[in-house]
């Protein structure tokens, strides 16, 4: 549990209209440029930016240096803004570089033999992340943390050795995506480079913007008059008890390489109260599952189970990331193809071009199809923790129970093809990307979220609490495996899914977790419980008692015996939000 401040700023992007669409990309390339060449200017002053002693970035920057090209003094605050939270970015992942930094060792790096090439050895960076735990962590920066690592190895595997400092691994960044925050600017009607009026009742907001002519001239004249952007129900609501901000331009690259501009409309809301741990009555328990993507169960404080297991299901997802995966795979073959043959001829040679040229091409569609993947992931994470914080509210358990992120888990979700997108890399970005959601979502929504030691959870009965092993399938004599999709205990005879007797033993830590807290709080200085003391089990299911309404179960093949209910994982077939009332619906919209 960790303290939270009373607001969140929650913000909702308003595609432009067309006829300013134009004029805005321009204004967001014009300002990437300063920006960019600001982070470079600064990049040896990085350290400077380690400490903050204002929220405004922009003051750091415009007290190191001017503005290059004066567009305004106001436009060029925005850009300093960006530009400072930029470098605010780096120097903590600099701060970061010196925690793995006496971690880095040629043991990370798997030497070149005869049948392969020099690579990273897998065991021993995760050993050495798993050196890094910390008592209170919940994991969330644990895959910040690998990235660097992976960093630091891929220099070592081009250069030979570590980085000794982190600007020799880390190239000054550079903004790819258009962005401007308007914060640092005075707004409303003042404003010298935007206006912003709102009209909550007519649900409008009226914005203009300030930008650059086709030939690059500043005019004083604001060229557009406010258009008038209406504002979606759910934005209308979030008014009520909140305040606008400074909004921000931002520009939305397509997967097909078009491009578009939004007006990123931010509200400030206050953050419900969280329950005291005495009044909290149910559990949600989630485990991040080994043949689905998630599986969630509710229990009581008894250890009952309250709800049926659900699953989310990333089946026709993982199809889709595949075929991406083997579209772009395929790409890349032709490129090292085309390499080939535009190598032939000396440089200057006129008979590289229709290589060059294609070339270009391919390039840009490996990227888009990168975009499409990455965009994908993304979704699924919001998709999967949106579920959660649905079943949390209409299940009315007030904490969300999670197996800890450190464990990385990368147990095989299947072989073969699909297999491919699901290695444990991709599969620890999904999983950061979903806790790091999960956390700002149960924030704003006023739920408790505690991560719990995943050890032991996936082969304990979650009936007697005995050791029980994992099989192939539900049959008596199915084959015992390591990480089998069924769980059987012969102790006391309950079996189902693996991955629902993980999310229960999950469930059941959480309400451990929560005792311990309630006989001597605060809930931030508790040791999590593990299976071997939790000290207590789920001896009954009841499943009733419950104001959800689920839709009608589909159940599929052999996993109607486990009484499971299924929601597909892909955006468009989830069905479960039919069966919510609206007002639960734009809660979670938000
Ligand atoms: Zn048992």
């Amino acid at each position: 549990m960790r303290r939270i401040p009373a607001n969140q700023p929650l913000s909702y992007p308003i595609r432009l209209p067309d006829r300013v669409q134009e004029d805005a990309l321009r204004l967001l390339d014009v300002t990437r440029e300063v920006i960019n060449a600001t982070v470079a200017a600064l990049w040896p002053q990085l350290d400077a930016f380690g400490t903050r002693d204002s929220p405004y970035a922009y003051k750091q920057v415009t007290a190191l240096i001017g503005p290059g090209d004066a567009h305004g003094d106001r436009q060029w605050r925005c850009e300093a803004e960006q530009a400072g939270r930029i470098l605010r970015g780096q120097a903590q992942r600099k701060k970061q570089f010196t925690r793995i930094l006496p971690l880095l060792s040629a043991g990370m790096i798997e030497p070149k033999t005869e049948s392969k090439p020099a690579g990273k050895h897998r065991k021993a960076i995760k050993q050495a992340l798993a050196d890094l735990r910390e008592g209170d962590a919940d994991g969330g920066s644990a895959v910040e943390l690998q990235s660097l690592i992976e960093q630091c190895c891929n220099f070592y595997l081009k250069q030979g050795c570590f980085p000794a400092f982190y600007e020799e691994m880390q190239p000054i960044p550079v903004l790819k995506v258009g962005i401007l925050p308007y914060a640092a600017d005075d707004g409303g009607d003042k404003g010298q480079a935007y206006h912003l009026r709102l009209d909550a009742q007519k649900r409008v907001i009226f914005f203009a913007f300030r930008f650059p002519d086709a030939a690059g001239r500043w005019t004083r004249k604001w060229a557009e008059p406010e258009m008038a952007l209406t504002l979606p129900d759910a934005v209308v609501e979030r008014l009520q008890g909140g305040t606008p901000l400074a909004p921000m331009l931002r520009e939305i690259p397509e997967p097909d390489g078009t491009r578009y501009a939004v007006l990123d409309f931010i509200i400030e809301v206050p953050v419900p109260a969280l329950a005291e741990p005495m009044q909290i009555q149910r559990v949600l328990g989630w485990d991040w599952g080994v043949r689905t993507l998630v599986t969630a169960t509710v229990v009581d404080l008894s250890g009952n189970r309250l709800a049926p297991p659900l699953f989310l299901d990333s089946g026709g997802f993982d199809g889709r990331q595949a075929h991406t995966r083997r579209h772009i795979d395929r790409l890349k073959k032709k490129v090292a193809k085309l390499e080939r043959q535009r190598d032939r001829f000396p440089e200057g040679d006129c008979r590289r071009e229709p290589s060059i040229g294609k070339l270009a091409l391919l390039r840009q569609e490996i990227a888009r199809g990168f975009r499409k993947y990455e965009a994908r992931n993304k979704d699924l994470a919001h998709l999967a923790a949106n579920l959660l914080i649905l079943l949390a509210t209409v299940w009315e358990a007030e904490l969300i129970s999670g197996e800890s992120l450190k464990s990385l888990k990368s147990e095989g979700r299947g072989r073969g093809a699909k297999g491919r997108w699901r290695n444990w890399r991709t599969n620890a970005q999904i999983r950061g990307t979903l806790w790091r959601t999960l956390r700002y979502k149960c924030h704003v929504t006023g739920i408790h979220l505690a991560w719990q030691h995943p050890k032991g959870t996936t082969h304990t009965c979650p009936r007697c609490g005995k050791p029980a092993n994992t099989y192939a399938d539900p049959a008596l004599d199915a084959k015992k495996l390591d990480a089998g999709p069924w769980l059987r205990c012969f102790a006391c005879g309950w079996n189902g899914a693996r991955d629902y007797a993980a999310a229960i033993n999950i469930a059941l830590l959480g309400v451990s977790f929560l005792k311990q807290a309630v006989q001597s709080p605060p809930f931030e200085s508790q040791d999590r419980p593990t299976m071997t003391k939790k000290g207590l089990n789920s001896e009954s299911y009841t499943g009733s008692g419950l104001a959800l309404r689920l839709p009608p179960t589909s159940l599929r093949g052999r996993l109607q015996a486990g009484g499971k209910i299924y929601v597909n994982g892909w955006l468009k077939s989830v069905t479960l939000h039919s069966a919510l009332s609206h007002e639960t619906m734009l809660r979670l919209c938000g």
